[in-house]
């Protein structure tokens, strides 16, 4: 579904993706893990082109993601991210954040967006907050109203990029198990994150990159098991 070849990436001097090769199926559930500085947002944003690349080639679902233009609107609209900020529309209200890609990106009508948008924040299980604004809401209810927005766009992938790591740990649960419920349905996911015991229960594979390269992946068993580099085993050593 989405194909990384060769990708690579500066910021000025620093290399921080260095010829990435990756093939997301669907239905993958993906979590990339690595030390701080490694690459792990800079590769979600290279994915969905809100970071342009040097070289290398990104598909999805066969088609290459062009670097501008209206085609790369439309295609960055197949691609959902929710953010470790959330990233929540602070003017508006909940409903209205949900609605706004659909009726404006997608042409749907207001109240066909609206019933839609309430499906989905009952199913992330906030669809008594529809009306209040973000700043009314807990961080794990917007950040549960965010993968709500998300899914109203109906990606063909979503991305994660440390979507509990700004949570208190007692909302981190809440938006895991709705996250776990996702990865159930078949949706392709795409997770960076250090909750590992995600990792372990809702993952098909785990990726560890380090200095900008895919060092080592892996089912979850073999993966926390058998790390088979070093610096996958020095890494896991200091977050498990
Ligand atoms: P973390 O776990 O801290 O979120 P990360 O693996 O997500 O780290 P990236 O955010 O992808 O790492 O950053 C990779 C490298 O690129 C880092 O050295 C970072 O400082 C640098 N970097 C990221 N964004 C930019 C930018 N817009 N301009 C310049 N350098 C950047
Ligand atoms: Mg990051």
């Amino acid at each position: 579904l989405v194909s990384l070849r060769g990708v690579n990436k500066h910021f000025g001097e620093l290399h921080v993706l260095r010829d990435v090769d990756l093939d997301i199926t669907r239905g993958e559930v993906v979590v990339v893990v690595g030390p701080s500085g490694s690459g792990k947002s800079t590769l979600c944003r290279t994915i969905n082109r809100l970071e342009p690349i040097d070289n290398g080639r990104i598909t999805l679902d066969g088609t290459e993601l062009p670097s501008e233009g209206k085609d790369l609107a439309a295609l960055r609209s197949d691609v959902g991210m929710v953010f470790q900020q959330f990233n929540l529309f602070a003017h508006m209200s909940i409903l209205d954040n949900v609605t706004l890609g659909p009726i404006r990106v997608r042409g749907r009508k207001k109240t066909a967006a609206e019933a839609e948008a309430r499906r989905l924040l009952d199913r992330v299980g906030v669809g008594d907050q529809a009306h209040k604004m973000p700043v009314q809401l807990s961080g794990g209810q917007q950040q549960r109203a965010a993968i709500a927005r998300a899914l109203a766009m109906e990606p063909k992938v979503l991305l994660f990029d440390e979507p509990t790591s700004a949570l208190d740990p007692e909302m981190v649960s809440e938006v895991l198990e709705v996250m776990k419920e996702l990865a159930a349905t078949g949706m392709t996911m795409v997770v960076v994150t250090h909750e590992m015991g995600f990792a372990k229960s809702a993952a098909h594979r785990v990726i560890f990159m380090d200095r900008g390269q895919i060092v080592e992946q892996a089912p979850p068993a073999d993966f926390f098991a058998a790390p088979r580099s070093d610096r996958t085993r020095d890494f896991l050593s200091k977050v498990l």
